[in-house]
């Protein structure tokens, strides 16, 4: 008798962090053969007993797989693990699918996409909102640049990852798209920290105050989920801060090469350097509120 398993291409992913750990036993968990590889090979390690392959490099992930995501942190992250002689596009078979997941800039995306179809392969850029919850249960919603036909190829495994697809247009535009959707969340999350910090200065209660604004118009999503967070005094990463600066910062970038200049933006990301300074950055995101105004806050 033929297995499922058997029936379901091989996928590689690249990146065994907060989010790629639930994205991999996701996979795993709908029987997708699955092939590892994480820069700390303990972090990898730990799947090999849930049946995973555990690759020593991203060429040796990538040359058993069919299809080869990835979600690392940063533009560095994604060069490292995409080229190189240990690179996966070193390992990836002409006619693969490589679908980054990552939120990076878009000048670099448009270089990997350059990359991959050199090499005979298809690609999307794909990076997703949802967070650690969403990852494990399968919950992401994928935004997605490239080809119709490439995205059809991809469905099978979005649809075991991810609630929903949205197609944006041609490569670039996922990423594109994820960068303007967290620029308007980094924002929020530095205005609501400065709200709070001016609400303490005016000698309000701070937990009146986030009360407060988190049932009225301010209450976005965002913002309840800091205020969550700030109320159970919990800055465990769930978005690591310093990702967060990252996307603030390739928004303003993208924005640049457009002609434009995004001044909320500018201001959010010296909140946030500010309490990367401090040493927030490995922290949650909502820890932004922990050092805003230029004050250190328990
Ligand atoms: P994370 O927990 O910090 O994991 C980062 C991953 O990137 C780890 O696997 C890390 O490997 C790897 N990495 C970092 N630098 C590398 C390098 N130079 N070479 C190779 N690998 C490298 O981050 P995450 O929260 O999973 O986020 C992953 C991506 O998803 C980021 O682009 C983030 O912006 C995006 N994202 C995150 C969330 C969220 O809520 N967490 C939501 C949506 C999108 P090591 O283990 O060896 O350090």
């Amino acid at each position: 008798m033929v297995s499922e398993t058997m029936l379901k291409p091989t996928v590689a992913l690249l990146g065994l962090g907060i989010m790629g750990s639930g994205m991999a036993r996701r996979l795993m968990s709908s029987n997708f053969p699955l092939a590892v590889y994480n820069r700390n090979r303990e972090k990898a390690l730990a799947l090999q007993s849930e049946g995973a392959f555990v690759a020593a490099t991203p060429r040796e992930a990538t040359s058993r797989a069919q299809i080869i995501l990835s979600m690392v942190a940063d533009d560095n992250a994604s060069r490292d693990v995409w080229t190189g002689e240990e690179g996966a596009l070193n390992g990836a078979s002409k006619g693969s699918l490589l679908i980054e997941s990552s939120t990076l800039s878009v000048g670099w995306v448009k270089e990997l996409a350059a990359k991959a179809t050199e090499q005979g392969c298809q690609f999307l850029d794909a990076p997703v909102t949802g967070t650690k919850p969403h990852a494990a249960s399968g919950e992401l919603l994928f935004l997605v640049g490239g080809s119709t036909d490439t995205l059809n190829a991809a469905r099978p495994v979005f649809s075991v990852l991810g609630r929903d697809v949205i197609h944006l247009g041609p490569t670039g535009s996922g990423a594109m798209m994820k960068l303007v959707n967290n620029f308007l969340c980094g924002v929020q999350a530095a205005s609501f920290a400065e709200a709070l910090s001016l609400a303490e200065a005016g000698g309000l209660d701070r937990s009146q105050a986030t009360a407060v604004l988190t049932a009225g118009a301010p209450g976005s999503l965002i913002v309840k989920r800091m205020a969550e967070k700030i109320g159970a005094n919990d800055f465990a990463p769930v978005f690591a801060l310093r990702w967060m600066a990252k996307d603030i910062r390739y928004a303003i970038k993208g924005a640049a090469e457009k002609g434009l200049t995004l001044p909320t933006a500018e201001a959010a990301l010296e909140d946030f350097q500010q309490a990367i300074a401090r040493g927030h950055g490995d922290e949650d995101f909502a820890a932004v509120a922990r050092s805003s105004n230029g004050q250190q806050r328990k």
